[in-house]
């Protein structure tokens, strides 16, 4: 089962896929009788169970693993003074980065997550144990090290001490992750965001994408707050900011972009930039509900993302069925008393499974997230609930649904990445 595109869910019955040594899908079919039992196969899934394409997560910050659903009753900048940026600093300190990072990789496997889009810390020391982490448990993940140094929105004790410095580890990061020489694990350029970053910084990574054609990554618009900090600071808004310093570009990751205009959105679509859609951090923190459908519908690169720690579950099963409620509440309304909500702003489980699979890959330029020739071999194998294997006649949307409910109360069976059975063994 695997969706082609944002409307389009697909069951192969009895597919073979062949896969080449460098995890390559070289060719996808369905078997026919003419088949018969001839054909050898490395594994052979049994009856009542799905093969999917495995989970991308287009946005997570690493080091708040250790705070997974910690203080979700406090506005944002609060929760990252009080909460956050404490426990990030802490990362200084590489041995407690690999003790979580080397927890962390592993359940993340074992939820379905085969990519991961990763915010570190500031450390580049802690940043390349996360690299190395991801390489010893075989996830594929782009991993950044977080440039900060405004004095006025991080503290004295957790930033970079200026921007030479801010500039100068970014690109330090990029050479420490490009020497372990990984072909599934990359760098990406990360300011944290436009108020935690001085001018200079923002322009000098700008500059470094521009020399190194490492993708970006970024938190756009993501709360009344953070909105509106940037268009205090400007006079545009975060998306036009972001283009004025060069980092609006081919596959930069916008985390939440609630709060786009539409030429906001025109531009991003323009440059080939995309959305990480947070449903279940944003009911916290965004004071918006993103609105998908109309977006992609637009062309907008689309996926979806955890925000641990500003959403509370690293199960992306469970931001694939938060997506759908969440886009039925801006459908609706939510307010008895007052305005009604948006037509037509409700997302299918194929739309919302299609944003954490292919639409997620292709936001980050990751070739998975689909069963196709030429595209990488990341999946995962999951048992289709009881109740509903052997039935016939259900829709595949059903069957799907079904999966994804069950998934947030269970594990898929196994799991690769690059065709190699990365199922961390519990
Ligand atoms: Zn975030």
């Amino acid at each position: 089962m695997h969706a082609t595109g944002p409307q389009h869910l697909s069951v192969i019955g009895d597919a073979l896929i062949e896969v080449d040594d460098a995890g390559v899908i070289v060719d996808v079919r369905s078997l026919g009788p003419a088949d018969g039992d001839e054909v050898a196969c490395d594994v052979r899934l049994k009856p009542g169970t799905m093969l999917m394409p495995g989970f991308v997560d287009t946005h997570l910050h690493a080091p708040q693993w250790p705070q997974l659903g910690s203080g979700l009753d406090l506005p944002l900048e609060r929760w990252l003074h009080e909460l956050t940026f404490p426990l990030e600093a802490r990362f200084a300190n590489v041995g407690l980065a690999a003790t979580v990072y080397n927890d962390m990789v592993p359940e993340l496997l074992s939820l379905g997550t085969t990519s991961v889009v990763y915010h570190s810390s500031v450390h580049r020391e802690a940043t390349l144990v996360l690299a190395d982490a991801c390489v010893r448990h075989g996830q594929r993940a782009l991993v950044g090290r977080v440039a900060m140094d405004h004095p006025d929105a991080t503290p004295e004790w957790y930033r970079d001490c200026d921007a030479a410095s801010a500039v100068a580890s970014s690109a330090g990061s990029i050479d420490d992750i490009m020497a372990l020489g990984s072909s599934r694990v990359a760098p990406i350029i990360t300011p944290r965001f436009i108020p935690a970053c001085t001018d200079e910084t923002l322009a000098g990574l700008g500059r470094l994408a521009a020399e190194t054609d490492v993708i970006v990554q970024t938190h756009c618009s993501e709360s009344d707050w953070q909105h509106g900090a940037v268009f205090e600071r400007f006079g545009v808004t975060d998306t036009m900011a972001l283009d004025g310093f060069g980092l609006l570009r081919d596959h930069t990751v916008l985390a939440h972009a609630t709060h786009l205009t539409a030429d906001d959105a025109d531009r991003i679509i323009e440059v080939g930039s995309g959305v990480a859609h947070c449903p279940m951090s944003n009911s916290y923190f965004a004071n918006a509900v993103f609105p998908a459908r109309r977006h992609i519908a637009a062309g907008m690169r689309v996926g979806l993302g955890t925000d641990v720690a500003g959403g509370p579950s690293p199960s992306i099963a469970e931001q694939v069925a938060h997506a759908v409620t969440v886009s039925r509440m801006l459908h609706d309304g939510v307010d008895p008393g007052g305005a009604s909500g948006r037509d037509a702003a409700s997302i299918s489980m194929t739309t919302a499974f299609w944003m954490a699979t292919l639409g997620g890959a292709d936001l980050a330029g990751l070739p998975v997230g689909v069963f196709k020739r030429g595209r990488h071999f990341d999946a995962i194998v999951v048992d289709e609930p009881t109740a509903i294997s052997g039935v016939d006649g259900l829709t595949a949307e059903v069957r799907l649904e079904r999966i994804i409910r069950s998934l947030v109360r269970s594990r898929p069976r196994r799991v690769w990445v690059d065709g190699v059975d990365v199922t961390p063994h519990r």
